[in-house]
C-alpha cells in the first residue's frame, strides 16, 4: 500500500502526521511517501524520515497514494489533486458540515480522528487527549511568561514573594495537565468543572474545587455529560458558578480556561464583569477561543490587555510544541491505521466496527455525517 504524509499548510499548523517512529514501523510493510520539508516545522528532516524507510517526493506527487496521513483536512486545491477512493485520514473538523460535503463529492474516505469515542479500545487513537494534554502544560507556560510575578512563593534576603494564584476553569485532559504543571511551578490551584468525578481528580493533584452544589435532579443529570464529555448546565447553575467564579477570579493571578462542549459554542465562564474585577496584570489564557471562548473579550490568535488583564486567545497551543505534539499525534494514527489494515497487510474498512462508524465522514460519494 502507498500511504503519503503531505505537509500541512494551514497557517499556523505545525505537526505532522508522521515521525520517523511511525514510518519506521510502517515501511517495513508498506511504501511510505514523505512531502520534502513536512516535518522541519516538528524538527524532523527529510534525511531522518529517509533513515526510516520512506521515499522524500516534492508537493505535486504527494497526493498520489492509498491513505494519505494529515493533520488539519486538505484544503480545496488539495483535495482537487486526490483521486476518489482515496482514504485521508486527519483531524477533519467534524462539525464543518461544509467540509464534509466537499470531501465527499471529492469521492474521499474521509476518517476524522476528533470522533474517536471515549472507549477503552480507542484511548490509544484519542488525538483529542493526547492533543489537550499539551495544550494544557503550554497554557501554563504561556500565562507563565507573560505574567510579571513568580509562580512560586520565595523567600529572599529581600523579602518574601507569594506564589501566583492560578484558576482552572474546565478541568479535562487540558485542565489536569495545566493544574499538575501550574503545581509544579509552585502555584496555588483552584479549579471549576461541571462533572461530578473532576472534584477528586483536581483534590489529587492538591488543587481545591470550587464546588458548585447540584439543588435539582436535572442538574445533577445533565452534570454527568455524555460518553466522557459535559453537556450545556441549566442557566441557574451557569448563574451560581459565575457568581462563585466572580469571587474567587478577584483573588487570581492567572486564568486557564478550557471548557469545551462538543459541536457547540464555548461556554461563557468569565465575563466582563469578572474580568474588570481582577488585578491588572493578571492574566487569561482562553483554551476554547476558537469555539468563541470561555471568555468573550478573548480575540483568536491575539493576546489583548482588557481592564489591566491580559487575555491570551491562541487557539492551537499544541502546535507551539510541535515536536512532541507530532510525536503523540503520529503514534495515534499508526494505532488507527492498525484498525483499517488487515493480517495480509490490505486496507479493510469495516464500517460495523464502533470506532470506524464513528470517525467515517463520507465514503463512495455518500455524506455519512452532515
Ligand atoms: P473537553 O475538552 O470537551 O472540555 C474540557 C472540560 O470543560 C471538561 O472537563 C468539561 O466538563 C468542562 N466544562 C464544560 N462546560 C463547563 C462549564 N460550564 N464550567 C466548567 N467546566 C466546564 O473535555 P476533555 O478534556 O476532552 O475530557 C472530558 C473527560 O473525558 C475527562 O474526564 C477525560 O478524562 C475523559 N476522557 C476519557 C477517555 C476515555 O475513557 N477513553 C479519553 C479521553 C478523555
Amino acid at each position: 500500500m502507498r500511504i503519503s504524509v503531505p505537509a500541512e499548510t494551514r497557517p499556523g499548523e505545525t505537526r505532522v502526521a508522521a515521525t520517523p517512529e511511525t514510518v519506521k514501523k510502517l515501511a517495513a510493510k508498506h511504501q511510505i511517501i514523505v512531502q520534502s520539508g513536512a516535518g522541519l516545522p516538528a524538527s524532523v528532516t527529510d534525511d531522518a524520515y529517509v533513515a526510516a524507510g520512506a521515499q522524500i517526493v516534492p508537493a505535486s506527487e504527494v497526493w498520489a497514494a492509498d491513505v494519505i496521513l494529515k493533520v488539519r483536512a486538505p484544503n480545496a486545491e488539495e483535495r482537487a489533486q486526490i483521486k476518489p477512493g482515496t482514504v485521508v485520514i486527519g483531524m477533519l473538523n467534524p462539525f464543518d458540515a461544509d467540509n464534509n460535503a466537499a470531501m465527499a463529492s471529492a469521492g474521499l474516505l474521509a476518517l476524522a480522528l476528533e470522533a474517536v469515542p471515549r472507549i477503552t479500545r480507542a484511548q490509544s487513537m484519542d488525538v483529542l487527549s493526547s492533543q489537550a494534554n499539551i495544550a494544557g502544560y503550554k497554557a501554563v507556560m504561556v500565562a507563565a511568561n507573560t505574567y510579571q510575578r513568580f509562580m512560586p512563593m520565595l523567600m529572599t534576603a529581600a523579602g518574601t514573594v507569594k506564589a501566583a494564584r492560578v484558576l482552572i476553569m474546565g478541568v479535562g485532559v487540558a485542565g489536569l495537565q495545566a493544574i499538575a504543571t501550574a503545581k509544579r511551578l509552585g502555584a496555588v490551584i483552584e479549579a471549576s468543572d461541571v462533572r461530578p468525578p473532576v472534584k477528586e481528580q483536581v483534590e489529587s493533584l492538591g488543587a481545591k474545587f470550587i464546588d458548585v452544589p447540584y439543588l435539582t435532579d436535572e442538574e445533577k443529570d445533565i452534570a454527568q455529560g455524555v460518553g466522557g464529555y459535559a453537556r450545556p448546565m441549566p442557566v441557574d447553575w451557569m448563574r451560581r458558578q459565575s457568581e462563585l467564579v466572580h469571587e474567587r477570579a478577584k483573588l487570581a493571578d492567572i486564568i486557564i480556561t478550557t471548557a469545551l462542549i462538543p459541536g457547540r459554542p464555548a461556554p461563557v465562564l468569565i465575563s466582563e464583569e469578572t474580568v474588570k474585577a481582577m488585578k491588572p496584570g493578571s492574566v487569561i489564557v482562553d483554551l476554547a477561543v476558537s469555539q468563541g471562548g470561555n471568555c468573550p473579550l478573548s480575540e483568536l490568535n491575539k493576546t489583548v490587555i482588557r481592564h489591566g488583564v491580559h487575555i491570551i486567545g491562541e487557539p492551537d497551543l499544541a502546535t507551539h510544541v510541535a515536536a512532541d505534539a507530532s510525536a503523540l499525534y503520529a503514534r495515534n494514527v499508526l494505532d488507527f491505521l492498525k484498525l483499517i489494515i488487515d493480517k495480509e497487510d490490505k486496507l479493510v474498512i469495516d464500517r460495523e466496527d464502533e470506532i470506524i462508524k464513528a470517525t467515517l465522514l463520507c465514503a463512495g460519494g455518500e455524506l455519512l455525517r452532515k
